[in-house]
């Protein structure tokens, strides 16, 4: 790599859900690579597909990348501002542009428009799947004349606009950083979308757009993009435009390397957070789903994270979610935390689980006793329940001589002076709660 090279990422998440751990990994791998080469790190928000926009998302994702330390030089902020010179960057807010460079594709003759209805591509498809051929648009429409064309416009008949892959024998090769080299023969590509019949871009065209429009050195994405990569160096040579440098990362899988999901187990960054893991925790066991540092050091900081990132440590097979060895790795970190800290972000969980609070040196005393077995703070209701006190309740009826004597008079002060000793002895004592009772 040219020393020189001003890098730039970019982390582009689409608003069609809330933070998962798939996406914390991509933006950390970006902000690592970027804060490692004196870079920029660019938060870029893909809002082009209306139907799957999700309330909130914006917002969700926002927060989870500054709870887990990733901080962006440029993007959006909340409540609306942002940062940065390439903006807007929120995709949404540049539909303009992305119309002035698909007149560009189309006057260049890289791009066409299409007519067809949802049910003639649904015919289409169907009988491709009788043929057991690739499902692929059949480019019906590239083949319309001009005149046909105009009028079609002229009329107002909905459309969309493709672009063309070259229709002679040919491929398109590049390198990436993480898969090596790939080839992708044309006649495996589909005339994409750019445009669709509401007048917002598809993801290929406005991320090619924005990716160089904003300067994206290095693109490191998932490994779902893959496919899709062809289609956009493509649109970069119609372009005439450099193409950034490309890395894709492992797929994440579950323990049973099926692709990780929810059905599995928890994927929001949100209820990593809720469950009591510390940031510092999911981002070291984060970086590790898919990289290794090129030892064997397993607990890092966000420095030594940074010192030590390359993309040629980056695996090609997918990375298994072990869910205990982030629980191991948390309580590493819990810890490895002072214990005012400690006590303050476990203040919530207890009082939560109805404990008095009120007495902060007894509540430290009891995360002190309970620390080496936290893995988690919603834990702590469990791991500490011993010591929460609870009336002591008798059968009377079942056990009417054990009720009788313990409402004597002498069995009290028997109880009491012994919770006083304990008392003596250790505060947070589960007996002296017992006796207390
Ligand atoms: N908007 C895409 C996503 O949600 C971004 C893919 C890319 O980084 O190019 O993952």
């Amino acid at each position: 790599m040219n020393p020189k090279m001003n890098i730039k990422v970019r982390f582009a998440p689409s608003p069609t859900g809330y933070s998962h751990v798939g996406g914390l990994r991509t933006a950390l791998y970006n902000y690592l690579y970027a804060r490692k080469h004196d870079g920029k790190l660019v938060l870029r928000i893909e809002d082009t597909d209306q139907s799957r926009w999700v309330e909130g998302a914006v917002e969700n994702l926002i927060e989870a990348l500054e709870w887990a330390g990733i901080e962006y030089d440029e993007g959006p902020e909340l409540p609306g501002g942002e940062r940065g010179e390439a903006g807007p960057y929120r995709q949404s807010d540049r539909l303009e542009l992305y119309q002035q460079y698909t007149k560009q594709l189309l006057d260049e003759g890289h791009a066409y428009y299409c007519f067809c209805s949802e049910e003639r591509l649904e015919k289409v498809r169907k009988q491709q799947q009788e043929l057991n051929r690739r499902s692929m648009y059949d480019k019906h429409c590239r083949k319309l004349s001009k005149k046909e064309r105009q009028n079609r416009l002229k009329a107002g008949m909905p459309h969309v606009v493709r672009m063309k892959i070259p229709e002679e024998d040919g491929t398109v090769s590049f390198t990436d950083e993480v898969r090596e080299e790939v080839s992708i023969p044309y006649e495996n590509l589909d005339d994409q979308v750019l445009i669709k019949s509401d007048g917002f871009p598809t993801y290929h065209l406005a991320n090619v757009l924005d990716d160089h429009l904003m300067g994206i050195t290095h693109v490191i994405r998932g490994e779902e993009w893959l496919p899709s990569t062809p289609k956009h160096i493509l649109l970069y040579e119609y372009f005439d435009w450099d193409t950034p440098v490309f890395a894709h990362l492992p797929l994440l899988l579950n323990e049973d390397r099926s692709k990780l999901s929810k059905r599995q187990g928890d994927v929001a960054v949100g209820d990593y957070r809720d469950k009591g893991y510390l940031p510092e925790a999911l981002i070291n066991f984060v970086a590790l789903l898919g990289w290794s540092p090129g030892d064997d050091q397993e607990i890092l900081s966000m420095e030594e994270m940074i010192d030590k990132f390359t993309l040629d440590r980056i695996n090609k097979s997918g990375a298994v979610f072990n869910l205990e060895k982030l629980q191991w790795m948390n309580g590493m970190y819990i810890r490895e935390t002072d214990s005012k800290k400690l006590v303050n972000l476990a203040l919530p969980y207890l009082q939560e689980a109805g404990f008095d609070v009120s007495d902060r040196h007894k509540i430290t005393l009891i995360i002190d006793a309970v620390k080496d077995n936290i893995r988690y703070f919603a834990e702590l209701p469990d791991l500490t329940e011993v010591f929460q006190p609870k009336p002591l309740k008798i059968d009377e009826e079942a056990e009417p001589e054990l009720a009788e004597m313990l409402h004597k008079d002498s069995s009290k002060k028997v109880f009491s002076a012994l919770a006083d000793a304990f008392e003596k002895h250790d505060a947070t004592s589960p007996r002296t709660t017992f006796f207390r009772l």
